[in-house]
């Protein structure tokens, strides 16, 4: 990556030279379809077989509860049509939150449209989710629960653990979008009451197009692919084995650097947020601080200017930033996390997400809070919105 500082990994991460390492031989050699006798598809059924189990180690499952998936997207969306559709009998009120990434939010609507009723639970001013607006809402005709461990745009830890456990106390499948927490912090499916969990390699150093659902034994759930036996018959297709050999290297190696890696981030998070806070005024830090923030997250509104110029002046100066999640810029509509927990459509258009990872140095950040406070500057000079509120026009401070 040489000169470009990379503040972006919660969109996505560079796959790590081990981890290519281990996965150039099953393009080559190594290239027999698992589902053959001979001796070559043999290694590579081992090389599968060894995945699942470094994937399930990592989040205290059994190999036989994860299936491989070509990413985060599709495991959200089979966990959440394949427990819909399978227990329709049972009912057809579905529950999620505001806050949710695109895969779950547009699955939802889907499904909505197909019949289900769906509970759109609310956040607090920092993204977090109440346990207990969870148990109000559950009803007789309630089949599913889906709430993300970590949120990607404002870093925002959910109790799911509580929510878990009122999931199970009252006998409803809980779903957990869990691509920005695996590989990150602990998580323990078995701890954590999680029924069905999704994972994406390409979010801790694993390559792209491959992901997996853990599915709790004795879930009902729709298969994914019809077809073949592979996946134990739920999702058909050659598998994709240099893939999902990388993504068993790269979730063993996160969660045994995961202590260090989280505690060196994470102080270059904090230099990060209070460089910027300190040199910027009116800057507003979106999402928790402390405990329930995820250690390589900031994320900041900055009154008075618009996210889109500040992202192509942050690019000029080689700094890769987002204004929210991948997905969804291109869109002229502010982010719907910054809109849930409160802030006005003018204050979120203004934001910036800086995703902290393994190229960061303290240099880096230092350079960054210096470009940034620049580039904040100079464009509320050209603001008109900014002007309006120095003068008073507009007050903020409940905000704050
Ligand atoms: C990145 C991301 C996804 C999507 O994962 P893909 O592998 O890109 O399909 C889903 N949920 C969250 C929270 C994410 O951050």
């Amino acid at each position: 990556m040489n000169d470009v500082i990379y503040m972006d990994y919660s969109a996505t991460t560079p796959t790590r030279k081990e981890v290519i390492d281990a996965m150039m031989p099953y393009f080559e050699e190594n290239f027999g379809n698992p589902s053959s006798w001979y001796s070559i598809a043999r290694n590579t059924k081992k090389a599968i077989d060894e995945a699942r189990d470094k994937v399930a180690n990592a989040i205290n499952a059994k190999a036989e509860e994860i299936y491989f998936t070509a990413g985060g997207c599709e495991a959200d969306n089979w966990a959440i049509k394949g427990v819909a559709f399978a227990n329709r009998k049972k009912g057809n009120h579905i529950i999620t939150t505001t806050i949710e990434h695109h895969a779950i939010m547009n699955t939802f609507k889907y499904l909505s449209k197909q019949g289900f009723e769906v509970t759109y639970l609310p956040v607090d001013k920092d993204g977090l989710v109440n346990p207990e607006d969870v148990r109000n809402a559950i009803k007789d005709t309630t089949i599913l629960v889906s709430v993300m461990y970590v949120n990607n745009e404002i870093g925002a830890i959910e109790p799911i653990k509580e929510i878990g456990a009122i999931c199970r106390e009252k006998k409803v499948y809980f779903h957990c979008d869990g691509v920005q927490a695996v590989g990150h912090i602990p998580v323990d499916v078995v701890n954590d009451n999680i029924d069905m969990l999704s994972m994406a390699a390409h979010k801790f150093y694993g390559p792209k197009g491959v992901g997996a659902l853990y599915i709790k034994k004795g879930v009902r759930i729709d298969n994914l692919i019809h077809g073949g036996g592979q996946e134990r018959g739920k999702r058909a297709t050659t598998e994709n084995i240099p893939g999902i050999v990388g993504m068993g290297v790269a979730i063993e190696l996160a969660v045994k650097e995961m202590e260090e890696e989280s505690k060196r981030i994470g102080a270059l998070r904090d230099r990060l947020l209070n460089g910027l806070v300190e040199r910027i005024p009116h800057t507003k830090v979106n999402g928790p601080i402390g405990e329930k923030r995820s250690y390589n997250n900031v994320n900041c509104s900055f009154i008075g200017i618009e996210g889109e110029a500040m992202l192509l002046l942050l690019d000029s100066n080689k700094i890769c930033a987002s204004t929210g999640s991948a997905c969804a810029s291109g869109s002229l509509d502010p982010s719907h996390v910054l809109l849930a927990i409160g802030l006005p459509h003018g204050i979120a258009h203004g934001s910036v997400r800086l995703s902290l990872g393994r190229s960061n140095t303290e240099e880096q950040v230092d350079y960054v809070i210096d470009k940034l406070s620049e580039i904040v500057n100079r464009l509320r000079e050209m603001s008109p919105y900014w002007e309006t509120f120095v003068k008073g026009g507009e007050n903020y401070d409940d905000l704050f």
